[in-house]
Parts: structure tokens; sequence; C-alpha cells
């Protein structure tokens, strides 16, 4: 088995606001990043999909082919979008690194066809990033099968 990954970068805007909270409440617990006209991340994506290398190409998977995804599900989702306004799959949500990389590998896990998704880093800063790895994450309620240590 070999890991392959690769990268997507975007750009969004965002704030923290919990509704059910006062203003200063939110203020309290999230500092700065409660300023509802929001900031902006240059956020950076690594894609990891694990599998066997196809004898006839060498390769997990159709690398043209996980970029279209990545493009597709991610970069037009996300791109130059306000994450508290312009994305559905996170209504409701407070679009915390960690909620933001939980929605992607929602969006990704399913679309990956050849290999398996094994691990998403979403970069929110070059010191800060949230990870979903294929042991830990549950998709549709079932457990990801495990392999031979
Ligand atoms: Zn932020």
């Amino acid at each position: 088995m070999v890991r392959i990954t690769r990268k997507i970068e975007f750009s969004s805007a965002h704030f923290y606001n919990n509704p059910n909270w006062s203003a200063e409440e939110n203020r309290r617990v999230f500092g700065k990043c409660a300023n509802i006209h929001g900031h902006g991340h240059n956020y950076v994506l690594e894609v990891t999909v694990a599998g066997e290398p196809d004898p006839e190409t060498g390769m997990v998977l159709d690398l043209k082919e996980l970029k279209k995804i990545l493009q597709r599900e991610v970069g037009d989702r996300l791109d130059h979008r306000h994450l508290n306004y312009e994305v559905p799959e996170l209504a409701g949500k407070i679009p915390t690194c960690e909620n933001i990389a939980m929605m992607i590998w929602g969006l990704l896990e399913p679309k990956i066809k050849q290999g398996k998704l094994d691990r998403i880093r979403l970069y929110e800063s070059p010191d800060l990033f949230a990870e979903c790895v294929a042991d830990s994450v549950a998709s549709n309620g079932r457990q990801p099968s495990r392999g031979p240590a």
C-alpha cells in the first residue's frame, strides 16, 4: 500500500458566531474571530489517497481526475467565498478549521473511486491545521475496514 497526496489552495472569508450566545459571549470565546465583518485565510488542503498502484499505470488513481474532483468539490465551492453565507454544507455550523475539514471529507470520500481517501489536512495558516483520517472518521455510519497491521 502507498499513499499519494495532492494539494489545493483556496481563499475564503469567515467569522465565528454562536447565535445562541450574546455578542459579548461570542467576543469572549472567539476574540477577534467574532468580528461579524469577517476576515480571510489562504487555506491549503492536502488530500491523501491510499491504495495499490495499478500495474498498467503505476498510479494509485488518475491524478488528473483527482485534480478535477478537488477543483469541483473544493475550489469551485469555497474559493473566494464567504463561508458563513455562501456554502450550504456549512449552514448552521461555525466555519472553524475543524468543521470545514469534516465537510470536505464528507464531500470527497464518496468521490474517490480508485484507492481510498486516507487523510485530509486543512491548513488555515502555516502553523494550524485540522486533520481527518480514515480510521477515525465514520462515513455513512459504517466503520472503515482495517487491514493487517
Ligand atoms: Zn479565521
